[in-house]
């Protein structure tokens, strides 16, 4: 017999038609009629539509190890074959296995999740990296973070007193989260989800957030994402979302290398401002921009004592910028790493059927 946080039946619905789910045969069913279910691992629902097109193959593996059909029989408690990483990055984990404080999947992704000032830190990490979330204390509002990987940003959110919830199309990098999230005592709810197909109600968060996520996926989906995330929001509430500013320094380098073509995969998707602002305008509400960083995506200056000399000269150079963006708003247009401000508007048209 599975068993599942309370909180999960409380709180989730069906990501296809919004009703309630209860326990049934050791999954997670429509209320109803038992028309959809969903498996639950280890306390985690895994509340992915297998029917669509999926956005990363890793989605794919996430929903068969879900069954049980696919399993890496060399560390099945790292759930490695739904983390998109290479053979050589799987190798790694396992040797890391009980060797240090820290989660060896965390230790090998770090690299990928936080961008490439961290390669240097990958197997070697001998703390959780937690950023400082550049958003006003929580006092309990929920925030929904999407995409959250093994969760560093709803850590932060955490400390910053929210209630979280962090979701990801990676079984894999869920479990990672919530093993970091017990390690650290931290309160916090995951669910492998896609995106664009939650299972929360309508206006269920204050926050959505969202890091280094968006980026990767082409147009179409970065509508369908943008479309849950105002249907998620409550009246008055608000998305704060990265994504890779096109004009960046380094992006423009980036872009340079492979000829200006159009991203392929799961390359970096870059977006001009005014693209940002009119597609969130359009989907969410008011929008404005503001700095996260120069020279690089992910660059956090609360991981500044982790990094070698010369990468501390960059991130302080990118933080001066930042400040200085503040008052000198041109230098917005010249970030790496913006975040998308939006406040959901209200839109009374919404319950009226037009035809
Ligand atoms: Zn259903």
């Amino acid at each position: 017999m599975v068993s599942i946080d309370s909180w999960y039946v409380e709180n989730l619905v069906c990501p296809r038609d919004y009703s309630r789910l209860m326990l049934k045969n050791d999954r997670f069913c429509c209320e109803q009629n038992h028309r959809h279910c969903y498996p639950i691992v280890e306390g985690i629902p895994v509340m992915l539509l297998e029917e669509k097109d999926q956005t990363m193959d890793l989605i794919n593996n996430s929903i068969k190890r879900a069954k049980g059909e696919l399993v890496d029989a060399r560390a099945p408690e790292l759930y490695l074959e739904s983390l998109g990483i290479s053979e050589k990055e799987k190798l790694l984990a396992v040797s890391l296995i009980g060797k240090t404080k820290i989660d060896p999947v965390v230790n090998v992704i770090i690299g990928a999740t936080s961008g490439h000032l961290y390669k240097d830190l990958i197997g070697r990490l001998e703390s959780y990296p937690i950023p400082e979330l550049r958003l006003e204390g929580g006092h309990g509002k929920k925030l929904l973070d999407i995409g959250c990987n093994w969760g560093r940003w709803s850590a932060a959110a955490y400390k910053l007193g929210y209630g979280v919830v962090g979701i990801d199309p990676s079984l894999g990098a869920i479990m990672a989260a919530k093993r970091v999230s017990n390690s650290l005592n931290f309160d916090i709810k995951y669910v492998v989800a896609d995106a664009r197909f939650l299972p929360f109600s309508n206006k269920y968060f204050d926050v959505v957030f969202s890091y280094s996520v968006l980026q990767h996926l082409d147009r179409r989906n970065v509508e369908l994402c943008l479309k849950e995330t105002s249907r998620l929001l409550k009246d008055n509430g608000y998305s704060f979302i990265q994504l890779a500013n096109k004009f960046g320094m380094r992006s423009f380098y980036h872009q340079l290398k492979r000829g200006f073509r159009e991203s392929l995969n799961f390359e970096v998707r870059y977006w001009t401002p005014s693209e940002m602002v009119a597609a969130f305008n359009a989907f969410i509400g008011e929008t404005s921009l503001e700095v996260d960083g120069y020279f690089g995506l992910g660059i956090q200056k609360s991981d500044i004592e982790l990094m070698s000399k010369f990468h501390q000269i960059i991130i302080n150079v990118s933080e001066a910028l930042r400040r200085m963006s503040k008052i000198f708003s041109p230098i917005v247009y010249l970030a790496d790493s913006l975040y998308v401000r939006s406040m959901k508007t209200l839109r009374l048209y919404e319950e009226v059927d037009i035809e």
